[in-house]
Order: C-alpha cells, then sequence, then structure tokens
C-alpha cells in the first residue's frame, strides 16, 4: 500500500469537507494539552496556515503524544470536524498519530518564539520551517514560475547559456576561476606563469557573470530569447545587494531598440509582481504584517511611505519615471543632501558613476516611483552597448526600485561592427578571444536589445526582506559557504 495517502493542508483549507476522512502529514508547530485534550498546531509547508489537529489524550497511547514536540514530522489520520475555536472554520479529530520524526525539544533549536534573521542565517539548515521564510520560498517559487510563464506566452525560447565560460569580456566583476590544476604544484610556462594549457580546458576558465554574450547569440537566430540561470561574481562586498552566487532572468532580443526595451521591463515586472500578488495573497499579508513591525522598530526618518502590498499594488499600476543620466545629474547635483553634503559621493560633474544613494534618492525621495535611467557615459557602461550619436553616451538603461537601487541592468546593444570593435580596442579587450561573438555582426546582424533582472533582488522587493541572504535559501557570500 501506498506510504503516501495524505492530503496536503492547502488543499485541505480551500475543500474539506466536514465529515470526511483525511490523513495529514507535516512538522508540530505548537502542541497545547491537559488531561482532556491535545492541540497540534500542524504545518506541511503547503501553505502559510497550521491545521488545528485535536486528540484525545486518553484515546493515543501517551508515548505517542509525548513526542508529539515542536519540529517533530507526524502523520495523523481522522475526521474533519467543524471547528469550536475562534482561529479556523474545521479542526481534525485524531484517530491515530503515527511519529514519523522525533525532535527532541530539548536540542530541537527552533522555538516556537520570534527569532532574529541573523541568528536564522546560521541555521539555514532550518529555517525554511519558520513562518517567513515558507512565506518568501514559496514567493520565490511563484516569481520563478511567473518569469517562465511571462516569457513563454510571449513567444520568448527558454535558453541554457553556460556556467562555465573562457571570457569575462563583459567585465561585469571579479570571476571564480574553474581549474583541476594542482595548486600546491602547478604547471608552469617558459615565463614561470602557470600553465593553463595543461589545465582541463586548456586554457583559462570560469563561472560565468553573465549568460548575455551567449544570449545575443541566441536572439540572432530565435528572435526573442531569455535565460534564467545561476550567476557567479566574486566581489568583495559585503552588501544587502549582493551575492556571490545569484540567478539572473536575461531576455535578449532581435528587432527591438532601447525604447521597446524599456516597454519590456517595465511590461514584465509589472507582470510577475502582480503574478505574486494573485497568488501568494496569504504569505503577502503575513510578510506585509512583518515589514510593518520591522518599520515600527526603526527611526521616524527611515521608515517607509508606503507598507509591502501598497508597495507593490503601486508600482503595478503606475508607469515607470524615465529620464536620461544627464537629467538624473541635474537633479541630484541641485539636490538638498548634495548641497548639505549628506552624500558620501557628491555629484559634481557629468560623468560620475551613480552611487546607491544616489540612486536610492531619486527613487524614495525624488520621484517616489521606479525610475528607468537611460544614456549613461560610454566610459562608466560596458562596451557592447549601442553608441548614441552625441559620441558621449550609450543607449543603457538601469531600472531603479525603491528599497533596492538597481533591479535591472540593460542596453540596446551594438550591433556595427565597426563601432563594437573600435569600443573593444579603446578599452584593451582582445578581438580574437571574441572572434564568435563579432561574428554575429558581420553576418545578418540586426538591432536587439536586452536587459539583465537580478532574480533575489525582485524575490526582495516583493518579499519585503532587507537583506539578499534572506531571500535565497542558501546564501553565499564572502566567507560563507556552509549547507
Ligand atoms: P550593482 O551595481 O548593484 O553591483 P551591476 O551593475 O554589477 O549591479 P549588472 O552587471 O548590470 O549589475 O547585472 C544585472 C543585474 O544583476 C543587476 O541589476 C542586479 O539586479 C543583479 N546583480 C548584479 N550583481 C549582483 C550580485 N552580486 N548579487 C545579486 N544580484 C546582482
Ligand atoms: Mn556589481
Amino acid at each position: 500500500m501506498a506510504f503516501n495517502k495524505r492530503i496536503k493542508i492547502k488543499h485541505l483549507l480551500d475543500s474539506g469537507k466536514v465529515g470526511e476522512q483525511v490523513t495529514l502529514m507535516g512538522w508540530v508547530r505548537t502542541k497545547r494539552s491537559n488531561k482532556n485534550v491535545a492541540f497540534i498546531a500542524l504545518n506541511d509547508g503547503s501553505t502559510i496556515h497550521n491545521y488545528q489537529v485535536v486528540a484525545d489524550p486518553n484515546a493515543i497511547s501517551e508515548d505517542i503524544l509525548k513526542k508529539v514536540t515542536t519540529g517533530a514530522c507526524i502523520k495523523v489520520q481522522g475526521e474533519i470536524v467543524a471547528s469550536q475555536g475562534s482561529g479556523q472554520s474545521t479542526e481534525l479529530t485524531v484517530k491515530t498519530i503515527e511519529i514519523l520524526g522525533e525532535a527532541d525539544p530539548e536540542k530541537y533549536p527552533l522555538q516556537p518564539k520570534k527569532h532574529s534573521l541573523e541568528f536564522l542565517r546560521e541555521i539555514a539548515h532550518l529555517r525554511m520551517r519558520t513562518n517567513t521564510f515558507g512565506a518568501v520560498f514559496r514567493v520565490r517559487h511563484a516569481l520563478a514560475f511567473a518569469v517562465h510563464k511571462y516569457f513563454n506566452d510571449k513567444g520568448f525560447f527558454y535558453i541554457h547559456t553556460p556556467i562555465i565560460t573562457a571570457s569575462d569580456a563583459e567585465g561585469a566583476g571579479e570571476t571564480f576561476r574553474v581549474t583541476t590544476l594542482d595548486l600546491k604544484n602547478p604547471p608552469l610556462d617558459e615565463k614561470g606563469n602557470i600553465d593553463y594549457r595543461e589545465d582541463f580546458f586548456e586554457r583559462e576558465a570560469n563561472l560565468t557573470v553573465s549568460g548575455q554574450l551567449e544570449g545575443e547569440l541566441a536572439a540572432m537566430a530565435l528572435s526573442e530569447i531569455y535565460t534564467f540561470g545561476p550567476t557567479f561574481r566574486a566581489e568583495n562586498s559585503n552588501t544587502t545587494r549582493h551575492l556571490a552566487e545569484f540567478w539572473m532572468i536575461e531576455p535578449e532580443m532581435a528587432f527591438y531598440d532601447a525604447e521597446d526595451n524599456q516597454d519590456l521591463a517595465e511590461n514584465f515586472l509589472q507582470y510577475v509582481i502582480s503574478y505574486a500578488l494573485e497568488y501568494c495573497k496569504d504569505d503577502l499579508d503575513f510578510l506585509d504584517k512583518r515589514a510593518a513591525e520591522e518599520d515600527a522598530g526603526k527611526k521616524a526618518d527611515q521608515r517607509s511611505d508606503m507598507g509591502l502590498l501598497e508597495r507593490l499594488q503601486f508600482v503595478t499600476q503606475n508607469d515607470f519615471e524615465r529620464i536620461t543620466y544627464t537629467e538624473a545629474i541635474d537633479i541630484l547635483r541641485n539636490s538638498k543632501p548634495n548641497k548639505k553634503k549628506k552624500f558620501n559621493y557628491l555629484i559634481e560633474e557629468w560623468g560620475a558613476d551613480l552611487q546607491s544613494e544616489h540612486e536610492r534618492f531619486l527613487v524614495e525621495n525624488h520621484f517616489k516611483k521606479p525610475v528607468i535611467l537611460t544614456d549613461y557615459p560610454k566610459e562608466i557602461k560596458s562596451f557592447y552597448m549601442k553608441q548614441n550619436d552625441d559620441g558621449k553616451t550609450v543607449a543603457a538603461m538601469d531600472i531603479l526600485f525603491p528599497g533596492i537601487g538597481e533591479i535591472v541592468g540593460g542596453s540596446q546593444r551594438e550591433e556595427r561592427l565597426d563601432k563594437l570593435t573600435q569600443r573593444m580596442d579603446e578599452l584593451d579587450i582582445p578581438q580574437e578571444e571574441m572572434w564568435w561573438y563579432l561574428e554575429t555582426r558581420k553576418f545578418g546582424a540586426t538591432p536587439h536589445s536586452g536587459f539583465g533582472l537580478g532574480f533575489e533582488r525582485l524575490v526582495q522587493f516583493v518579499t519585503g526582506m532587507g537583506n539578499i541572504r534572506d531571500v535565497i535559501a542558501f546564501p553565499r557570500t564572502p566567507g560563507n559557504v556552509e549547507f
């Protein structure tokens, strides 16, 4: 007989009927009991809601009931009855309880009390059993699903770009080396440098920092594609927005100019956020309250103007502000924090790179809505971005979100071979290594565009979690690779 004849708690809450006999399996959140009755709050992860299981201590062996403790995994069988308590409309009257896995209450680290997010990071192997992390990971799933649904419905094709690559031409960040060489005794070349010709790939290789370049190759054949895969950057920045391993979504489209690209990115972000609002209602209600409690503990000037749900609705219902880098610099130069020298990096001249304090000023104080910043100076952007006619700027776009800063980076790509190679020369990017990329500009080139969305930053925005380490199951950051 199959072991699993259980019904999920979500399903039970949606459509269970009084009088039905059901089997539930899940983890005990709490047990309250006296001589006559034991109330067990059971959670199986299918929903944020626990289901109330009611047992008669005189009908269940004492030995078993004793092992029903917080964290234990149990199988219960019984009948759905109308609940007499106020917290739920139905509950389960227990016929049998089976202990699937005990959890010694003296040793189980998760107690039915509030633990700090910092502490929970140290027990990442268990933290998904909390309401907060259960909610975060269900929302994360819904967003990932919405990403695929959005692109699939639009006729985009999902391309799996390589994780191991030989180029860091994009210069997006420090890379992680991939090697099978003996680090204690590496082969050396004539000059005494490590001889990568002896390595597995017979040249230097690293983990990918972006799938864009390969994505462009695919767009030159399938017209509209996207990638959604792991991305690695060995940036040694311990911020609340950076991971060493994160997931990036990179659509790339033939026949799109910069404006088409902006329209797509805006529509896409509004779609996936609306999807979460529609399908993750209970989890977002919980996260909305959690964020409000967290906010209440902050200083008045650091509290957000809107609650989480309000903010999500606002973003789906209002157009993003679109301004050029040049306009942004004017706003920033004349801003209060710049004049009063409150910024850590003062904005003095056109050409300055924008720091996250500037991005957040524009979004949170000035416009109070998402901002698409376009047409950056070419000096602070990548070689592959389309050069504008002014000779100074490129057709880049960054999308800035409240509380997050940059969530998307993208551009129209330079499809003119002469302009592209000239820029590569200026930046000392070797053309030989990029021969395959350059061939798309020789054979059937066309205007095309794309962007990269950091998936964890999106999950942060939607869940209201302040630290990126709390929206990925097992975060990798400098010094952290446990689990
Ligand atoms: P930042 O300036 O915030 O470091 P970036 O300019 O390096 O970002 P891009 O190279 O444009 O970012 O990457 C595209 C998107 O990937 C970013 O907009 C962001 O959402 C996400 N991203 C970049 N680096 C990281 C990281 N280390 N951890 C998580 N997400 C990241
Ligand atoms: Mn970066």
